[in-house]
């Protein structure tokens, strides 16, 4: 009997599983057709049930720095479950990841180990609100910090007052609590706080936007952002899910050079394993219970295996020349589709920061959330099935990062500008 196709399982997940996936882009949604079923990853390739191999540049959406199966992280994972995977004790594992945080990031005086990215800043805004004894976080329009309530909530159009809940099932109460703001509006910013500042406990901000597509900040926001919060006594939250151990060692706050009060961490911190942190100064992190009377635990939190593979990618990211392979992959694919695109006469937008990018196939700049939804996503489809049939993998939205990994080499980038320049020669 052959084994079933990535179409046959994929139809009988469907019976068992809402839309047959466990976290809803993975669905091929945006893009259309029904997605592969992943068999096994080997450095910087994915390998479906149907035999196929692609240049994989989703990498588990960010985790996966090193690229799959690394066989530094698989090791110590296997060697470290066979010791017992998981005691609801404190172990070595968690001091061990909390330090190396603690080295590359010297502003996270304390880090509270949790299991995903949503829970950290799901636990970050009740510890800025717990700290001022406010009620209002501030996220910016296109955003994301995970799914929990108070993070689902879209601007409405009142800017910080008519909120609408971006999710069945958020209460509009919730919304009030929340206020969302145009990402990189220093004047917006700037009345919202002359308005309502005593009122915010917090700003939360992807410091480079990677939800919207890749969004570097505009020239002052993140300053502006840490001088009003600072005025203001309202805690700066810096969501660095994704660019945290990518962007640089310390992640956005090393690049800009701005120290956030308490920062988000999650994807590369457990090295490919579940896991998410919040960190900061030690005179917020301390509201935390046990210490302080913000409430919040985990049975899974601070897991030995995640934190195993934290530790041992942290390790890996320990040489600067990692950050100068990221980088230069980055600058030399983008830099070749920026040759494609003047070439062809084709109007593509790229939008880049250290190795975080992605491609807007756009005729205007995109520097926020409106104008990365005038972006031609029908465009971005065809882009994405195009390439996905000449065996390179990219995000099945076109309101994500690229990711590369240390795995990546000039054999996949080779592969990749030719199948771009496939695409934008048909077109
Ligand atoms: N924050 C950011 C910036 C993210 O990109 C994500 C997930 O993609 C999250 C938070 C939520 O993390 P998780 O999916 O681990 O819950």
């Amino acid at each position: 009997m052959s084994a079933d196709s990535s179409q046959q399982l994929f139809d009988k997940a469907a019976r068992i599983i809402p839309g047959g996936v466990n976290s809803p882009v993975r669905a091929f949604g945006s893009v259309g057709g029904s997605p592969f079923i992943a068999e096994k990853g080997e450095g910087p390739w994915l390998h479906d049930v149907d035999g196929n191999r692609y240049v994989d540049y989703v990498m588990s959406w960010g985790p996966l720095i090193l690229g799959h199966a690394r066989k530094s992280v698989v090791e110590v994972v296997a060697e470290t479950a066979r010791r017992g995977m998981s005691f609801g004790a404190p172990t070595r594992n968690e001091l061990d990841l909390a330090a190396l945080v603690r080295e590359r990031m010297p502003w996270i005086e304390k880090l509270r180990l949790v299991s995903s990215g949503t829970e950290a800043c799901m636990t970050a805004a009740r510890v800025a609100r717990g700290a001022t004894g406010r009620r209002i976080v501030v996220k910016f329009d296109g955003g994301y910090h995970g799914h929990s309530d108070g993070f689902l909530v879209k601007a409405g159009s009142g800017l910080a007052t008519g909120n609408l809940p971006a999710s069945a099932g958020v209460p509009e109460e919730i919304t009030k609590v929340t206020a969302s703001l145009p990402f990189n509006d220093i004047p917006v910013l700037e009345k919202t706080f002359a308005d309502t500042g005593d009122d915010i406990a917090a700003v939360i901000v992807e410091p480079i936007a990677a939800n919207m597509g890749v969004i570097p900040p505009a020239e002052g926001f993140l300053e502006k952002l840490r001088e009003l919060t600072e005025k203001h006594g309202a805690v700066l939250i810096f969501d660095e899910v994704i660019t945290g151990f990518r962007v640089a060692p310390g992640g956005a706050a090393e690049l800009f050079g701005i120290k956030p009060d308490l920062v988000c961490l999650g994807k590369i911190l457990g090295g490919g394993l579940p896991i998410g942190g919040v960190g900061g100064k030690a005179e917020l992190m301390d509201n935390l219970a046990p210490v302080g009377s913000v409430y919040q635990a985990g049975t899974l939190s601070g897991n030995p295996l995640s934190t195993a593979a934290g530790i041992a990618t942290l390790r890996e990211l320990g040489d600067p020349g990692v950050y100068q392979h990221l980088e230069q992959y980055a600058e030399e694919l983008t830099g070749a589709v920026a040759e494609l695109a003047s070439k062809h006469e084709q109007p593509i937008q790229i939008n880049r920061k250290a190795s975080l990018f992605t491609l807007f196939f756009s005729e205007c700049e995109v520097t926020d959330f409106d104008s990365a939804q005038a972006a031609d996503m029908k465009r971005y489809a065809e882009f994405f099935h195009s390439l996905l049939k000449q065996g390179v993998f990219v995000a099945p939205s076109g309101f994500e990062a690229w990711f590369v990994s240390t795995a990546h080499t000039r054999v996949q980038l080779e592969l990749t500008t030719d199948a771009i320049e496939t695409f934008v020669r048909e077109l």
